[in-house]
C-alpha cells in the first residue's frame, strides 16, 4: 500500500547509477553516468542539500575499484533540484521528473548556465584530422566522407576536393585501340560492329567524369598522343563539416591551440590557476595524470644530468594552457599539499542568482590535495583560507 512518505531507491543500470524518489504518483530520478564522471567534485560543492560526497576518485578512475563511482549521491538527502546537473562540466548528470528531463532550479527559480564558447570557422577549417585526434573528450564531430582505400564502397579519392576535370580525344589521331579503356575504369571504348561497309575499326571513346581522378595514365599510355586531361581545382579543401559537440567539450583548448588553420575558438569556463608542488610528489604515483580529463598533466621527460644545472628534476608538471581547473586531480591526489587549485571566475550566462553566487564563492575557495580516505568510499578536500 502506498504511503504519503517518499520512497527512495538507488540502482545501477550499466554505466548509470539511478537515484529515485517516489512521492505518491510522482517519480524523480537523478542519473549519474559513472563512466563520464571525472570526480571533479563540482557537483558536491554546488549541491545545496549536501547530498553529494566525493568517492575514491583516483582509485575509481584508474579502475582499481569497480564497485563505486567517483562521487556518491545520497538519494534521501537529494531534493531533485537539478543544480548539480547544470554545474557538471562533463554532462554526467541527468534529472528526470516523471520520465521527462527537467531542471526545476532553472524553471522555477532561475539559474545561470555555463557560457560555452566553442566555435569552428567553417571558412577557415580545412577538415584535417588534428582536432579530432588531440581532443581528449571525443568532442569533435568530423563529418568528412570516407574515401576509398580504407573502407569498401567509400567515396572516390578524386571527389575529395572540388575540381573540374575535362577529357578530350583527338578524333583524327585516335585509332580506338582500346588501351586507355583497359587501364582506366573511367573510359569505355565503344566500337561499332566490324562491317565490310567501312572496312575499318570505328566507334566512340566514352569517359565518365565521376570515375576519373585525372591520374593521366590514359594520356601517357595512348600510343597516338590523342588524349588530353585537364583538372582545375575549385576548392582545395576537403568536403564535409567539422563541429564541436558541446555536451562532450570540457574547454581544454587542445583543438584551439593545435588547429593549423586557426579556425577554432574555445574559451575555458573556469578562470584561475593551478600549482604543482613537485618536491612533495612521490614520484611514480601518476594518479593525477590518469584522472585528468583534459590530458593536461604529464611526467616530464627525464633530462640528462649535464642539462640539470644543479636543479632537481620535477617529477610531475601541468600544462596550464590545457588545464581546465576542474579539480579532478586535486581530489584524486593521495598526497598532501601537492596540487593547489585557485579558481577566480566562472564563465556563465544568465542571471547570477544568490544561490549561484554562494556556489561560486565555494568553487572559488582555493583548495589543495590532502591525505584522506577517512571513511570507506569517501574522501575530503582540504579547503584553504581565501586570500
Ligand atoms: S539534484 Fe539538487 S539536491 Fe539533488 S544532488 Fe543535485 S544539487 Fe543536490
Amino acid at each position: 500500500m502506498d504511503t504519503f512518505f517518499p520512497k527512495f531507491s538507488k540502482k545501477r543500470d550499466g554505466v548509470n547509477v539511478i537515484m529515485e524518489q517516489k512521492l505518491l504518483k510522482n517519480v524523480n530520478n537523478l542519473i549519474l553516468n559513472g563512466q563520464t564522471c571525472t570526480g571533479c567534485g563540482i557537483c558536491a560543492e554546488a549541491c545545496p542539500e549536501e547530498a553529494i560526497s566525493l568517492g575514491l576518485v583516483g582509485a575509481v578512475r584508474r579502475g582499481v575499484v569497480d564497485y563505486a563511482e567517483p562521487i556518491n549521491i545520497d538519494e534521501k538527502k537529494c531534493s531533485y533540484c537539478g543544480v548539480c546537473v547544470v554545474m557538471c562540466p562533463f554532462n554526467s548528470l541527468t534529472l528526470k521528473i516523471d520520465g521527462e528531463e527537467a531542471l526545476p532550479i532553472v524553471e522555477r527559480e532561475g539559474f545561470p548556465e555555463y557560457d560555452m564558447v566553442t566555435e569552428i570557422d567553417q571558412d577557415k577549417c580545412v577538415k584535417c584530422t588534428i582536432c579530432e585526434d588531440v581532443c581528449p573528450r571525443d568532442a569533435i564531430s568530423r563529418e568528412v566522407p570516407v574515401f576509398e582505400g580504407t573502407v569498401e564502397g567509400a567515396a572516390g579519392k578524386q571527389t575529395a576536393i572540388a575540381a573540374k576535370t575535362t577529357f578530350t580525344v583527338d578524333d583524327e589521331k585516335c585509332t580506338r585501340c582500346g588501351i586507355c579503356a583497359e587501364l582506366c575504369p573511367a573510359i569505355d571504348v565503344k566500337r561499332k560492329p566490324f562491317s565490310a561497309e567501312s572496312g575499318a575499326v570505328v566507334g566512340d571513346v566514352v569517359w565518365d567524369e565521376k570515375l576519373c581522378d585525372a591520374c593521366q595514365v590514359c594520356v601517357e599510355a595512348c600510343p597516338e598522343d590523342a588524349i588530353k586531361v585537364e583538372r582545375e581545382v575549385e576548392s582545395a579543401k576537403l568536403s564535409g563539416k567539422v563541429e564541436i559537440l558541446e555536451e562532450n567539450c570540457c574547454t581544454c583548448r587542445w583543438c584551439d591551440i593545435n588547429c593549423p588553420a586557426e579556425a577554432i575558438t574555445v574559451e575555458k569556463i573556469f578562470e584561475g590557476d593551478i600549482e604543482f608542488n613537485a618536491d612533495k610528489c612521490p614520484a611514480g604515483c601518476s594518479t593525477c595524470v590518469e584522472v585528468c580529463p583534459a590530458n593536461a598533466i604529464y611526467l616530464p621527460t627525464p633530462k640528462a644530468a649535464k642539462d640539470l644545472k644543479g636543479e632537481n628534476e620535477p617529477v610531475i608538471a601541468v600544462n596550464k594552457d590545457l588545464c581546465i581547473l576542474c579539480g579532478a586531480c586535486v581530489n584524486a591526489c593521495p598526497g598532501e599539499d601537492i596540487i593547489t587549485l585557485k579558481r577566480t571566475g566562472i564563465r556563465v550566462k544568465g542571471k547570477e542568482t544568490d544561490l549561484f553566487l554562494k556556489i561560486k564563492d565555494k568553487l572559488c575557495t582555493p583548495r589543495t590535495s590532502k591525505v584522506k580516505e577517512d571513511a570507506r568510499d569517501e574522501v575530503e578536500l582540504k579547503m584553504m583560507e581565501t586570500a
